[in-house]
């Protein structure tokens, strides 16, 4: 048996982030950058005014206090989006409203509330604008002036390859004037079923068989991972049908290939016969519960194929733990692992004495989180998934657990990226 790192290992070390490709900015989202971003302007691209005031000389009004308040001439207004073509000259002050460029000779602004327009509703402002006011505070150059490149420099280096698509980043990419981006294409992942005994999903049950709930599974993670599912439906338990679908998802372009089941122990399970001739395939017991057989190889031009075992909780388990990191790793993201937190068990567990991954509710409140079990753990017990929103990690060479132990949990729903 192998451990699950070195599973994990092993098939991190046949995959690459996938090549760059260019896509509208707004498509980014989520995704990873694959370009330098260097910036060709300056933002603010000019001095402009944090608020409603006045521009002023600061010297001007350096000693200005409420008591003894300093008066200048209004000498002109401007507003966001328009330059002011006069300048402050001593003693006088332009109307300046909040993002207009700092006209001129102005060194700082007053802000409406330090001066004697406070004293007077807005609407009796706009129809009567003031042509002398007091200023009541006294500013030093640059108070209330956003300097240009206070946000990005001329010449920066914005961000860097690697980085994680945001809509803050997506809103700096706009403002940097760039409509498209640089980020690693996303896998398109074959998703392959196997087994005589599966139906699709509209089909109605038949003795002996049971509806394919793998495929579905496996296409949803695919896609929350951030992958493309690509999916060829159910290959029977004949070692031709299985052939002629993972050529077809190899003609349509798969980056990798996800199959379940048929890698276990069992007489009809082909696929690791078929495989074992399409590539260099390798079969693993790996040292887990629910999921130890585990096929990893590589098809005809390196294309990884990760073969899940069929049980569908396994499967499910599986994917988390091997397929979920590949694909981010095709992603062009480097946080493979799955958001962790440490919970205090609120039963007791019994465990295998190979790594368990039990299905767990975790919940929080003041003194940190909480976990207790879904209840029956079978492989096969899929509502047991849908029950859990964590994976409890149980240790290697453990058997039992006792309430109140701590263990990490990997929380299932958690978006990526979030620091747990
Ligand atoms: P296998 O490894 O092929 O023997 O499959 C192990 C178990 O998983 C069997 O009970 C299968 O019926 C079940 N199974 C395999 N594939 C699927 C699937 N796509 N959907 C639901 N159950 C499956
Ligand atoms: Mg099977």
């Amino acid at each position: 048996m192998i451990s699950v790192e070195e599973a994990l290992a092993e098939i991190l070390s046949h995959v690459r982030p996938l090549e760059p490709e260019p896509v509208p900015v707004l498509d980014a989202m989520g995704r990873v950058l694959a370009e330098e971003i260097i910036s060709d302007i300056n933002i603010p691209p000019f001095d402009n005014s944090a608020m409603d005031g006045y521009a002023v000389r600061a010297a001007d009004v350096a000693l200005a206090s409420p008591e003894t308040p300093v008066l200048l001439q209004v000498i002109g207004s401007v507003a966001a989006g328009y330059v002011s073509g006069a300048e402050v000259q001593p003693g006088a002050a332009i109307r300046i409203m909040t993002g207009a460029p700092l006209p001129a000779g102005a060194t700082a602004v007053v802000p409406y509330e330090d001066t004697s327009d406070f004293d007077r509703p807005k609407e009796q402002r706009l129809v009567e604008p003031a042509n002398q006011i007091e200023v009541r505070q006294p500013v030093q150059p640059r108070d209330h002036v956003r300097p240009a490149g206070e946000d990005v420099r001329l010449g920066e280096l914005v961000m860097a390859p690697g980085r994680i698509i945001r809509p803050q980043e997506i809103g700096v990419l706009a403002s940097l004037g760039r409509p498209n981006v640089l980020v690693h294409r996303q896998p398109r992942v074959a998703i392959l079923a196997t087994g005589d005994e599966l139906l699709e999903i509209h089909e109605p049950l038949r003795p002996g068989k049971i509806r394919n709930s793998n495929e579905y599974t496996n296409a949803a993670l695919v896609t929350r991972t951030g992958g493309v599912p690509l999916r060829l439906g159910i290959a029977r338990d004949v070692k031709g049908d299985l052939v002629a679908k993972i050529r077809s998802g190899l003609e349509q372009g798969a980056d990798l290939f996800l199959t379940s089941g048929g890698v276990s122990v069992g007489d009809y399970d082909v696929v690791k016969d078929v495989l074992g001739a399409e590539g260099e395939m390798q079969f693993w017991q790996v040292n887990m519960k629910p999921g130890k057989p585990l096929a990893f190889g590589l098809l005809a031009g390196g294309v990884p194929l990760i073969g899940l075992p069929g049980n569908p909780v396994s499967a499910m388990v599986s994917f988390e733990q091997f397929a979920r990191p590949a694909i981010l790793k095709m992603l062009g993201r480097s946080e493979l692992a799955k958001p962790t937190v440490q919970a205090v068990l609120e039963e007791p567990l019994t465990n295998s004495g190979r790594r368990g991954f039990v299905r767990v509710i975790v919940s929080r409140d003041e003194t940190g989180y909480h976990a207790r079990t879904t209840g029956e753990q079978g492989s096969g017990v899929l509502t047991s998934m849908a029950k859990a929103n964590g994976l409890a990690i149980v240790p290697e060479g453990t058997y039992r657990l006792e309430v109140g132990t701590t263990l990490p949990v990997q929380m299932l729903d958690w978006p990526e990226g979030t620091c747990a």
